[in-house]
């Protein structure tokens, strides 16, 4: 089973975020997520893998390093857009509609160690 919801800020509840992303070389990018409502510290995710918007062939255009490396080992990081996170994307935003889930995300990802 999956679920879905929408993160909440943990002083105001508001569910409108700003999304502050955190590059430093040699360490994986991490999101320090702020309420934009009142400025608290919601979470901070660390990413394995950044789904662009773009799809393959803008985002060749766009990487520099890629261009230069022949390892292309950027794209292990950085995935083009595509069907799958298309799909994947509406699936979730109906996900969260339907579920009205009000366990926190902690719990969520607790679950998931539970069979
Ligand atoms: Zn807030």
């Amino acid at each position: 089973m999956d679920t879905a919801k929408l993160e909440t800020c943990p002083i105001c509840k508001s569910v409108n975020h700003k999304n502050n992303v955190y590059v430093k070389k040699g360490d994986k990018v991490k999101i320090h997520v702020e309420c934009a409502d009142c400025g608290s510290f919601v979470a901070r995710y660390t990413l394995l893998r950044y789904s662009s918007d773009k799809p393959f062939e803008t985002l060749l255009i766009k990487l520099r390093c890629f261009q230069l490396s022949s390892s292309r080992e950027v794209l292990k990081d950085v995935e083009a857009f595509g069907l799958e996170i298309a799909s994947e994307f509406g699936y979730v935003k109906n996900l969260v509609k339907e579920r009205n889930e009000q366990r926190k995300v902690e719990e969520l990802i607790d679950q998931t160690f539970c069979f």
